[in-house]
């Protein structure tokens, strides 16, 4: 019936979240607030790591994208399951030094990393840093040098697969701002150049073909052209990679009809693909990375809001404003995303109604839901959007300075704020 196994309804009729009466967590923190189920998070940690030690003789890490909601706590939790961790940003770095996360298992990404990020990443031994052009690899190698340490890396490489998802979270074919072309020769020209650098450890390559991705075929086709790179590699250089990184990008539930694969399958699949495709080719099976983000936090997060007015525009929709909008949940505007949406305090009635439910930001295009079907709404009911956990809190914004909403961690019946609400104060700290 639910997106994730940690909602649920109560004998009250309230929508519960890991066994905890949503209704209650909005008077206790407030709304908007975004609430997360700490169980059913490790649960999916759990479910990548196994299936790599029971598909993959454990031979693999998998890092969390932290990009999909970044704060201490959950690079804690990480590090708890044995995950490693993607960042794309010095922001994101710091945050996992200031949790203590083991940098040895940090992996370092993004298109455009500025000489103090790629500094910062050295000094602190992060783990891999995934090259993505060659002016970074110019620079990395300048670091390197200049601090006399040898810096491990991994090519991020464009397959050329196209896969159906939004063109805007679309990565993998050769129009994308991310990383070295294939066909073009570009790949094996960044191999041969860091292969070169003296202080550069050339690990592995990396491919992320996509996020929301619901097939498995595009993950097996990705494997087994970056197989068969690691062959050509080996012909042209003499050089093995020992290393493999396929990326994140898999789908999870939006809607109560998405029906995407266990994360078990993926793994099971390109496990399968990687050793006929690395046997066939004579190469070594490589040690395998996954960067799973949406997946780990997505389904486990929801947030609440206080429903405010309602507008009926007759023969045209009924508009519900909530206390937030595009500023905590911009996905509607960026992609036109879906979410299902819910009364909280009402979620064992039927959904006989239609809504548009709207933000309160001065943007037309401000919404979270159009035409969704939900209970009837009076002023005050609470409203629950489901998945809301990965890229909401992250792309989070303050426009009409709004405050960034706190964040919750419910676990085995037991609510805790990971991140406070921001005050009126937080607004103007730095306005001078
Ligand atoms: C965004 C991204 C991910 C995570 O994608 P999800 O869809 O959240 O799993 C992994 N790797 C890279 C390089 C990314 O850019």
């Amino acid at each position: 019936m639910f997106v994730s196994d940690a909602l649920n309804v109560n004998e009250k009729g309230h929508l519960t979240i890991g066994g905890v009466d949503t209704i209650e967590i909005a008077e206790q923190f407030g709304t908007p607030c975004y609430v997360f189920d700490e169980n059913q998070i490790r649960k999916n940690c759990q479910a990548f790591v196994s299936s790599i030690e029971e598909n993959y003789d454990g031979k693999g890490l998998v890092c969390y994208a932290s990009k999909a909601f970044c704060c201490k706590e959950m690079c804690r939790i990480c590090d708890e399951e044995k995950m490693g961790l993607d960042v794309v940003s010095g922001g994101e770095l710091f945050t996992a030094i200031k949790a203590g996360f083991p940098m040895g298992k940090v992996i370092f990404h993004g298109n455009n990393k500025t000489y103090d990020e790629l500094l910062m990443a050295v000094q602190n031994n992060v783990g891999r840093i995934i090259v993505d052009n060659f002016s970074e690899l110019e620079m990395l190698e300048g670091i390197a040098k200049e601090k006399n340490i040898t810096v491990p890396v991994l090519l991020r490489i464009k397959p050329g697969i196209e896969v159906h998802t939004h063109e805007f979270i679309r990565t993998g074919q050769i129009d994308s701002k991310f990383g070295f072309a294939l066909e073009t020769g570009e790949a094996m020209e960044a191999v041969a150049r860091t292969l070169n650098a003296k202080f550069l450890e050339l690990r592995g390559v990396h491919c992320h073909i996509g996020s929301q991705v619901f097939e498995i075929d595009p993950f097996k086709l990705a494997s087994s052209v970056m197989a068969k790179f690691i062959r050509q590699i080996r012909d042209e250089t003499g050089v093995e990679m020992k290393e493999l990184n396929l990326g994140g990008g898999f789908g999870i539930k939006y809607l109560t009809t998405d029906n995407p694969e266990k994360f078990y399958e993926y793994v099971r699949c390109v496990s399968v693909v990687l050793k006929r495709e690395c046997e066939k080719q004579g190469i070594n099976l490589p040690f395998i990375l996954f960067e799973p983000g949406r997946s780990i936090v997505g389904a486990e997060g929801i947030t609440l809001y206080t429903a405010g007015v309602v507008k009926k525009i007759p023969n045209i929709r009924t508009y519900v404003s909530i206390d937030g909008g595009m500023a905590d949940n911009p996905r509607y505007i960026l992609y036109q995303a879906q979410h299902e949406i819910m009364v909280a305090n009402k979620a064992a009635w039927e959904k006989d109604c239609a809504i548009t439910l709207a933000g309160k930001c001065c943007e037309s295009g401000d919404l979270i839901a159009e035409n969704a079907p939900i209970q009837r709404v009076h002023v005050g009911d609470i409203i629950a959007v489901l998945s809301t956990g990965a890229y909401n809190y992250s792309m989070a914004s303050n426009y009409n300075r709004l405050p960034r909403p706190c964040a919750v961690m419910v676990k085995d019946g037991e609510c805790r704020e990971i991140i406070k609400r921001e005050s009126y104060l937080d607004l103007i700290r730095n306005d001078i």
